[in-house]
């Protein structure tokens, strides 16, 4: 593009935006060229920041007049690099300054929230009237509902709620024509034909940007119990979170692997973090268990709640079995967020212990044990450690290479690990991509490992519905056929 060009684009870009709203200047836009891992940096014309829908739909329409590719983009948490624009050719479009909560309605337990709004601030909305916003991950202070819904984001609370797509009611976005798809209705059924909603959550800005989405709150607890185990084997964990879901009535929230390197890696980074156990276990698992019941926060004989005693009942019965050597219950709120922090700080943890290689796959529950054994032993023989974290109750592991003490993590044959890993993978039927979307970082694996029956259809959703390729072009799918 010409400079005049350009600068007759930037004028008419303001004129939509209001002048705070368009940022072409290097300083400015400097932290919206990079995201959180500092892994992916990236140029752009300029960053867009519209305040409404409608100025989204506005500059949506120029962009395409220009032929000018738009990256949509929420709080650059997203560990994929889908929202870094990648080569000076096209405008970043942040969805930052539109944050609004439209509306709670607690008769149909559902809220409203513009893109832009950060997920804790969902979160404390939604507590402010006495329910909960259930989505919930180490980034909740930074990333925004437009992030969460565009990547499908998981986190800790799935194995209740499920992930963001299935929290989802409604949907306001706009096309890569510029149309407006307003959907924002709530309903919990409508089958009125293809469900636009479910195409654009999880296309990473492919398809179009999300303006707004309506999402299901769900009952404030009235108790929670946390605790962390020692597990003799993790091949044990699927009866034993079947167990507990049985004895609490489906009442697990949160059901996490953290192996002993994992949590020594969180303590070498954070040195003021508490250990959950006098002895860091070889398979630890963080759980939380909780319930809006009356008859679940009532007081049980020994002074805690009931729920607490339900899950103390299920513990001595698995310590008599031989299959839990330790265990500990969380007794303060304090003990509860310090689990809590514990578990959010192991992304932290990996990026501080060094150079690494972070996978996001699932497995079914029953494979995960016999993938974990035979990959660890594999790439420990060729000078890899792991530190491995991983959201058990939905199969979802974040298996982690990184140098084990004396290597050089340089030298070390990490194609052939990674080689090992998603054949494997597929082998025992699992996911490459759990949560964290394909975004730039995970196209070869798309090209390698999705069929190419899968990966035609998709290019046909793409070029249908964005036959110019500007909606956040080369991620997610790969458009070439080689
Ligand atoms: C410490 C930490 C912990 C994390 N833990 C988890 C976890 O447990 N589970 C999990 O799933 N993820 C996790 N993540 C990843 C990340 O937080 C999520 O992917 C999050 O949903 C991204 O939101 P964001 O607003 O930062 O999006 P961005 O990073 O800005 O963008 C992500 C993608 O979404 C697209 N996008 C953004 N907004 C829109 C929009 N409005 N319309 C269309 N497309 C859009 C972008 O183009 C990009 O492709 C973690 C990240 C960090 C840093």
């Amino acid at each position: 593009m010409t400079r005049p060009n350009l600068d007759a684009f930037l004028t008419q870009c303001q004129q939509i935006t209001g002048p705070a709203g368009v940022l072409s200047a290097e300083a400015d836009m400097a932290s919206y060229l990079r995201d959180w891992t500092g892994q992916y940096q990236g140029s752009a014309i300029a960053v867009l920041r519209p305040r409404s829908t409608d100025e989204v739909a506005q500059l949506v329409r120029l962009c395409v007049e220009a032929g000018i590719a738009v990256v949509p983009q929420g709080g650059r948490t997203g560990l994929a690099g889908g929202g870094v624009p990648l080569d000076g050719r096209s405008v970043v479009l942040s969805l930052e300054r539109m944050n609004a909560i439209r509306t709670v309605d607690t008769d149909a337990r559902t809220m409203t929230l513009e893109a832009g709004v950060i997920l804790e601030t969902a979160q404390n909305a939604a507590l402010e009237q006495g329910l909960v916003f259930p989505l919930t991950f180490g980034a909740k202070g930074s990333c925004t509902i437009g992030g969460a819904l565009a990547t499908n984001a998981g986190g800790s609370n799935v194995v209740r709620y499920g992930t963001t797509r299935e929290l989802c009611v409604g949907i306001e976005a706009v096309m890569p024509d510029g149309s407006v798809i307003s959907a924002l209705h709530g309903l919990r059924k409508d089958n009125t034909g293809y469900d636009l909603r479910h195409l654009l959550i999880g296309a990473e800005g492919t398809l179009g940007i999300i303006t707004a989405a309506v999402f299901k709150l769900a009952p404030a607890p009235k108790v929670r119990v946390a605790g962390f185990l020692a597990l003799e084997d993790l091949a044990h964990a699927p009866s034993l979170l079947n167990r507990m879901q049985d004895r609490t009535g489906g009442a697990v929230e949160a059901f996490e692997y953290m192996p002993k390197p994992m949590i020594a890696a969180i303590q070498r980074a954070f040195p003021d973090v508490r250990a959950p156990l006098d002895t860091l276990p070889e398979t630890g698992i963080f759980f939380e268990v909780a319930s809006s019941r009356d008859a679940d926060a009532a007081e049980a004989e020994g002074g805690g709640s009931r729920l607490e005693e339900d899950v103390l009942g299920l513990l001595e019965a698995l310590m008599e079995e031989g299959a839990l050597p330790d265990a500990m219950i969380a007794q303060t709120e304090q003990q509860r967020l310090d689990l809590w922090h514990l578990r959010e700080s192991a992304l932290e943890g990996v990026m501080h212990n060094g150079p690494a290689y972070f996978t996001d796959i699932s497995l079914p529950l029953n494979k995960i044990a016999p993938f974990v054994a035979e990959m660890d032993q594999a790439v420990a023989e060729m000078g890899f450690a792991t530190l491995t974290v991983g959201h058990l109750g939905d199969g979802n592991l974040h298996y982690t290479l990184s140098a084990a003490e004396g290597q050089d993590w340089e030298s070390l044959p990490l194609a052939k690990a990674k080689a090992l890993i998603f054949d494997r993978l597929q082998a025992a039927g699992g996911s490459f991509s759990a949560e964290h979307g394909i975004g730039q970082s995970k196209l070869d694996l798309m090209r390698q490992l999705k069929t190419p029956a899968q990966l035609e259809a998709m290019r046909a959703v793409k070029r249908a519905l964005d036959p110019e390729n500007l909606m956040n072009p080369a991620k997610l799918i790969p458009m070439d056929q080689s």
